[in-house]
């Protein structure tokens, strides 16, 4: 099928961006299109007016901001610049990780990060990524700026904190923390499809070696991607040690609550929560203790 006729806009200014998408109620953003335009053409989505991003420059950035101990992700930049990034090998391995396994590489050409994050689909990998590691999102309307963290913006399934004429041109993902690691385990029918199940994880380790911190993010595990909270305040305080892991990633599969579908049935996802969570605290350990598994 062929879209459905719709106005098609080129702002060259975030500022004339958000004043299209305040003067068009139901206009939608277009980035790297990799979401939408499927939906286009099925006609599931029908937006009278598109807002493409694409030509506003200076969008696509990926650095570390010193002053706020962020890293700052700029709404065009795509999943290819986190996959071909030293960076984000050197010090987000979790994010890396994630990049990697989007898609094809069609996609990862393409589809952004802050689009993954505006879609809201639960079955995305970056929101599940980017709740591990405790991210924000910056939102930006002819009202000024807001920073949303991100696990108040996912409130169903395709849905946001957004208000309609808010553009997200940030996202911002704080510093690792010293002796700390990341791993994303992602399961999937085959290369290029979407998740069975995802699993996102971040944590920290104190001098004494103990647990200090802990991040989990579960995909397609749920009608919005979860962060597991109960399993990661679990670790706080513990060693890293297999009863303690093996006991989060009993949590982790309790707070999630998939559907039965062509990727599987529920008790098979939910025993693959606990198995790719336990997977992602190992590798994540294994990289905060000084290893590159
Ligand atoms: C064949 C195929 C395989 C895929 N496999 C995977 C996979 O394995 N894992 C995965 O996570 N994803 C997968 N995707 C989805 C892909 O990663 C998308 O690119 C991504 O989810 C959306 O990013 P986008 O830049 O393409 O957004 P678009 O498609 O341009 O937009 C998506 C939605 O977000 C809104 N939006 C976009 N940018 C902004 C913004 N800055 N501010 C506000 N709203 C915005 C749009 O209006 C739209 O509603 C796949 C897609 C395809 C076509």
């Amino acid at each position: 099928m062929i879209p459905a006729s719709f106005r098609y806009a080129a702002p060259q200014s975030v500022g004339e961006a958000v004043d299209l998408l305040a003067a068009h109620a139901d206009a939608k953003v277009l980035a790297g299109g990799h979401s939408l335009l499927p939906l286009m053409k099925l006609r599931l989505a029908m937006p009278p007016v598109l807002v493409d991003i694409n030509r506003i420059p200076g969008l696509d950035y990926i650095r570390e901001d010193p002053q706020i101990e962020q890293l700052r992700v700029g709404a065009l930049a795509r999943h290819i610049d986190f996959e071909r990034s030293q960076l984000i090998q050197d010090r987000y391995p979790l994010l890396w990780d994630a990049a990697r396994g989007i898609g094809d590489p069609l996609v990862r050409n393409r589809g952004t990060l802050a689009g993954a994050v505006a879609h809201a689909d639960p079955a995305a990998d970056w929101p599940a990524a980017l709740l591990a590691a405790n991210a924000s999102v910056v939102a930006t309307s002819p009202r000024g700026e807001r920073i949303i963290p991100l696990s108040e913006f996912f409130r169903a399934i395709l849905t946001t904190a957004l208000t309609p004429d808010e553009l997200v041109t940030e996202l911002r993902i704080p510093f690792p923390e010293p002796r700390s690691g990341g791993a994303y385990e992602k399961l999937e029918r085959k290369v290029g499809d979407y998740a069975v199940i995802g699993v996102g994880v971040q944590l920290s380790l104190n001098a004494a070696g103990t647990i200090a911190k802990a991040g989990i993010g579960l995909c397609n595990a749920g009608s919005t991607s979860i962060r597991a909270t109960e399993a990661a305040a679990y670790l706080v305080g513990k060693p890293p040690a297999t009863d303690y892991i093996n006991e989060a990633a009993q949590l982790a599969m309790q707070a999630s609550d998939p559907i039965e579908d062509d990727r599987g049935p529920v008790d098979y996802k939910r025993a693959m929560v606990r198995e790719l969570t336990r997977r992602a605290l190992r590798r994540a350990l294994a990289r905060a203790e000084g290893g590159r598994p």
